[in-house]
């Protein structure tokens, strides 16, 4: 199609073969005469992609039973507000964990709500690292915890969940849902903007477990309360039914290529190939996050200086790399390899930082 190789941080790839079916199948679906975007909600036609996105999205994410799968839109932005509002009771707090600017976003919409804690945070070193956390410290009248999988913007990542205790965990995957087994028996909710892995924006991928959904605040406004949206099988109002649909296609690309398990493999290896060239160049680029919380999904590093750093990025964009600045309240260059972008753009990117280094060092 182009040959620009996109490693935007969202909205981001979407894989070449879901495009390309979404293509041929989108303007006519199942020669109904009518595109995706044309057909009722609640027509059998869209309940086919709407239940057939969350059958398959069960299936390669390996869900269990206990949980319900939920499409909701606001982005993952508005679970910030929905999840307190839903489970924040009158004498109780919010427990956060801060690892970045997502975190920071989702615990100031809480205490706007209710009553927040920060339960640990990696602030003190610009979000470098991933801070211990205990579970089994947190007092009675928590009502949740709040974790950021992955830090999109300072390119950190949980390389395992703390166990669960007895207080529920949420977990915000906005940014590398899909791209790794969850243990699901550590986790009562994650939740994620489609835009990065898991399709594009306009759907907000949640899934619950239902005794955590039990217990959640029945006197809100319908249309806030995930108990109204799971009993309406995510029909409640109209879906963003073109997001949907592309979910599903993409939950079926991700089957076809060996599910959640392959997508983690790949991921590890475009990761890899990206901080190799990092750790072999001598602190010409040098890495944001500490080793052990290195992201397999967003890749932060800084040259020398901003000079150097303007220059890699303009020849980069000169040779066809799409989204390779930082997010801009950091700077810098990031690599966001979602599970879309293909081994091969990573290749041709390691090599052209290889190049970049040798002419420039
Ligand atoms: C992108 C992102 C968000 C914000 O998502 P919206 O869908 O734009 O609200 C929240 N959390 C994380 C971790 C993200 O990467």
């Amino acid at each position: 199609m182009t040959n620009v190789y996109n490693f935007n941080a969202g909205p981001s790839s979407i894989p070449a073969p879901v495009l390309e079916k979404a293509k041929n199948e989108m303007f006519n679906f199942e020669q109904s005469g009518m595109a995706v975007m044309e057909m009722s909600h609640r027509s059998p036609l869209y309940e086919k992609i709407h239940f057939g996105a969350m059958d398959q999205l069960r299936k390669i994410y390996h869900i269990p039973d206990e949980f319900e799968v939920l499409f909701l839109q606001g982005g993952a932005s508005l679970q910030f507000s929905m999840i307190p509002l839903n489970f924040l009771g009158k004498n109780q707090k919010a427990s956060y964990v801060l690892t970045g600017s997502w975190s920071e976003k989702a615990l100031k919409e809480a205490s706007a709500l209710g009553e927040v804690e920060t339960l640990s945070s990696s602030k003190d070193n610009q979000y470098k690292y991933i801070p211990e956390t205990d579970l089994s410290q947190l007092s009675e009248n928590v009502a949740y915890v709040h974790l950021t999988s992955n830090n999109t913007i300072f390119g950190t990542q949980w390389p395992t969940f703390p166990k669960k205790k007895n207080v529920p965990v949420i977990v915000d995957m906005s940014s590398d849902v899909l791209s790794r087994n969850l243990p699901w028996e550590d986790l009562d909710m994650i939740y994620a903007g489609g835009q990065k892995n898991a399709g594009m924006a306009g759907v907000t991928l949640v899934v619950i477990r239902k005794s955590l959904l039990e217990t959640a605040n029945d006197e809100l406004p319908p249309s806030l309360s995930y108990k109204q949206h799971a009993k309406s099988d995510s029909l409640y109002n109209t879906p963003p039914t073109a997001a949907v649909y592309i979910t599903g296609l993409v939950a079926n690309w991700i089957d076809e290529c060996g599910g959640v398990e392959e997508m983690n493999r790949r991921a590890r290896a475009k990761a890899e190939m990206i901080y190799n060239v990092i750790d072999e160049s001598n602190d010409f680029y040098t890495g944001h996050a500490e080793f052990s919380a290195r992201s397999t999904m967003n890749i932060t590093f800084r040259l020398a200086d901003e000079q150097l750093e303007k220059a890699f990025l303009s020849e980069a964009k000169e040779a066809g790399f799409v989204g390779l600045n930082g997010h801009r309240s950091v700077g810098g260059c990031r690599v966001s390899s979602y599970n879309a972008v293909p081994l091969k753009h990573v290749e041709v990117l390691r090599d052209f930082m290889i190049d970049f280094m040798k002419k420039n060092r």
